[in-house]
Parts: structure tokens; C-alpha cells; sequence
């Protein structure tokens, strides 16, 4: 299985610009490859509509094509760059086509605030004496604190805003599974919060809000600046910056609970939160807390696949509605507490919940993991199509 590790690294100026122009480099090739893709889509539509195409009919070009043509006649800039990192950027838009047919959004030209990481997908990289050695760019500072695992397969380079970063995606052993002895099942709330089967709760920490609050002012500020004036270019790195420091520490929190319940649990059930938003109507701030959630699952999922543990997903259906002794107990969102006509139990609802999750079997449609239904697996995390940053 795969696993990635991401370190930061330090370019100097020099290479900053270098790393720079191979980002951009590989953007236009992926926008290029993804406009002639996009006509060929059309003209098949065309020909599938009239069937008239005097100069011949036309094909599906695939990404063999495209690779094939790229050698054929690179441009100046493209020569500057690592013939693989280049393959690659055609190789993720043949990634989101797939994703697309796998219905999944229609593949995007990328903006120059989202492409923001090229991969070298088999050599041109390698590690030395604490030194990162990338082809066709240098010898970058890298702070290694953590030991890399297994083999490693690929390696990405990120931006963010102003910090770069490298991720190798290894090929490690799969792990011994488990044999499960402790379980537990998990409610998360509209409210930040999560609770457990066992009636624990985890609540984000508090700078978090802080720093969400921060970010709704400085919003604010950007939104007067006039458009296309220095101040507001300036202003939206601000708010970039505030945005990185909340994805970081959503990021870090997640990491830290995930950790928690793998450590301590061999299967952790969720709520498959697709089949719950079908149902519910949604809200922005309810989309926002479901980045969060979907960020818990996910590194959740993870980690106890590393570990050998096991992560379910369960129908939410009813969940909030039922007793632990099967009876129907209607609340509405204000009622914070249980009290069951038929029992006489009363317990807080979201304690209830996670119980009535831990206790519910698996649904068989759609639990293949929130990776594959996101259309994003582990590997592709670290590899994959670049990761939307948007500003203002
Ligand atoms: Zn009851």
C-alpha cells in the first residue's frame, strides 16, 4: 500500500524562480492538453449529431497521443523541465477526464493561484546527506522530521503561497490486520463537535474560531479595497495567509483525533455524511463543517488502514430520531436531549446518535471508503489533480 510523507523545503531565491516557472510551465501544458482534449470531445459530439466530416473523422486523442506529440516539439521552456514532470501534468488531465466520467466535474482550465504542485513520478529526484536533489532545478534544504517508510515511488512538489513543500508517496508492507476487540461509533455535529458511542466529546480548540473570526475581517477589508489596485493584491496574500493558518490547524486538529481514535479503537464507524446531505438540505456553514469532517474521516480511514484497524460507514437514516430501544423518538434540531416515552431513557442526543451508530451495520452501497467515492484515493492526494486555492 501507499503511504506519503510531506516534509518543507527551502529553496533559495534562485531556485524559488525556478520552482516558479516549472509550475507554470506545466500549467500551460495541462491547460493546452486539456483545450485540445476538449475539442476533440466536441467534434466527436458533432459527428455523433451529423456524422459529416469532410476532412476525415475525428479521434479520441489520449494521453499517449499527447506525450507523444509533447517530445515531438517542446518549447523552449518545456526543454527547462524534467521530461516526467512534464508527462505528468497530461497525465492529470487524462485524471480528471476520468473523474469526470466517474461523475465528477468537468475538468477546469487551472488559474495560476490553482496549480500549485508538479510530480516527478519515477526518478529525477533523490535524497542526500539531508539535501533534496530535484533534475533540471538544484539542491534544496529539506528538514527530514520524520523517517520515511517503505520505498519511495513518487515525489510532489507543492506551493503554498509562499512555503513549498515535497511529498514521496512510498510503497510500504501491508499491515497485520486486527482482530477487533474495542469499537466505537462516532455523531458529528451541526456544532463543531464530535461525540463517541461511550459519550466522550471533542470539541476543535478554541484559537480555531479565533482565527475564523480574523479571517471574516480581513474578508471584509479585501471586499472595500478597489479592484485591481496594489492594496488589494496585498490585502488578498493576507487573506491567503489567514486561510493557510486555518487549513493548518483544521489539519492539525484532525490529524490529532484521528490519531486518538485509531489508537484507541480497532473499528471506528461514521455516518456516510453523502447519504445524510441527499437527504438534508444544505447550508454553506454546514458545507464548511463538512471539509472538516470529510479531512476526520479521511485521515481516519488512513491511518487505521496503516495501523491494520478498520473504519465503516453507516446510513445515517434516523439516527436522530430513534431510541436505543428501536422506539421512534422525533426531535427537533433545538432539543439537545433524549427522553424516551418507551424506556424511560434519557441521555444527550448525540450520545444516542453514536450509539445507535456503532450498533448499526455497515451499508452495503458506497462504503468503500470516502477516498474512492471522492474520486480521490491516498496516492492521488499527494499526486493527483492540484488541490483548488482560491482567494477573495
Ligand atoms: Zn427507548
Amino acid at each position: 500500500m501507499r503511504k506519503t510523507f510531506q516534509f518543507r523545503i527551502y529553496p533559495g531565491r534562485k531556485q524559488e524562480v525556478v520552482l516558479n516557472r516549472t509550475l507554470s510551465t506545466c500549467r500551460h501544458l495541462y491547460n493546452d492538453s486539456l483545450a485540445e482534449r476538449k475539442r476533440q470531445a466536441e467534434l466527436n459530439k458533432l459527428r455523433k449529431q451529423f456524422d459529416i466530416f469532410p476532412w476525415g473523422k475525428p479521434e479520441w486523442i489520449n494521453k499517449y497521443d499527447q506525450m507523444l506529440d509533447l517530445t515531438a516539439s517542446k518549447t523552449p521552456y518545456q526543454k527547462e523541465v524534467f521530461s516526467q514532470v512534464l508527462q505528468d501534468a497530461i497525465k492529470r488531465v487524462d485524471k480528471s477526464f476520468k473523474n469526470f466520467f466517474n461523475g465528477f466535474g468537468y475538468p477546469r482550465f487551472q488559474g495560476r493561484d490553482r496549480y500549485n504542485s508538479f510530480t516527478y513520478p519515477q526518478s529525477g529526484f533523490e535524497l542526500k546527506d539531508g539535501k533534496l536533489i530535484l533534475s533540471k532545478i538544484g539542491t534544496i534544504k529539506i528538514i527530514l522530521h520524520r523517517e520515511i517508510e517503505g520505498i519511495i515511488k513518487t515525489c510532489t512538489i507543492k506551493r503554498d503561497i509562499d512555503h513549498w513543500y515535497v511529498s514521496f508517496s512510498c510503497e510500504i508492507d501491508n499491515p497485520v490486520l486486527v482482530e477487533i476487540k474495542t469499537k466505537t461509533g462516532i455523531d458529528v455535529g451541526l456544532i463543531d463537535l464530535i461525540t463517541l458511542s461511550n459519550g466522550e466529546q471533542i470539541e476543535p480548540p478554541k484559537f480555531l474560531r479565533k482565527s475564523e473570526d480574523n479571517l471574516i475581517h480581513k474578508q471584509k477589508r479585501l471586499s472595500r479595497k478597489k479592484k485591481g489596485s496594489e492594496k488589494r493584491s496585498k490585502q488578498r496574500i493576507i487573506v491567503a495567509k489567514v486561510h493557510r493558518r486555518i487549513r493548518n490547524q483544521r489539519k492539525d486538529f484532525a490529524h490529532k483525533t484521528s490519531r486518538m481514535l485509531v489508537d484507541n479503537y480497532d473499528l471506528i464507524k461514521f455516518e456516510d455524511l453523502q447519504i445524510k446531505n441527499m437527504v438534508q438540505n444544505h447550508h454553506l456553514a454546514k458545507s464548511i463543517s463538512d471539509a472538516g469532517w470529510y479531512q476526520l474521516m479521511n485521515f481516519t480511514e488512513y491511518k487505521a488502514a496503516y495501523a491494520g484497524k478498520f473504519v465503516e460507514f453507516v446510513n445515517p437514516a434516523g439516527t436522530s430520531q430513534t431510541c436505543i430501544c428501536g422506539f421512534h423518538v422525533p426531535k427537533k434540531l433545538s432539543e439537545r436531549i433524549h427522553r424516551c416515552p418507551s424506556c424511560g431513557l434519557v441521555m444527550g442526543r448525540d450520545h444516542v446518535s453514536a450509539i445507535l451508530i456503532e450498533n448499526r451495520p455497515s451499508c452495503t452501497v458506497g462504503t468503500t471508503g470516502i477516498n474512492d467515492r471522492q474520486g480521490l484515493s491516498i496516492e492521488s492526494r499527494c499526486s493527483g489533480t492540484p488541490k483548488p486555492f482560491r482567494v477573495g
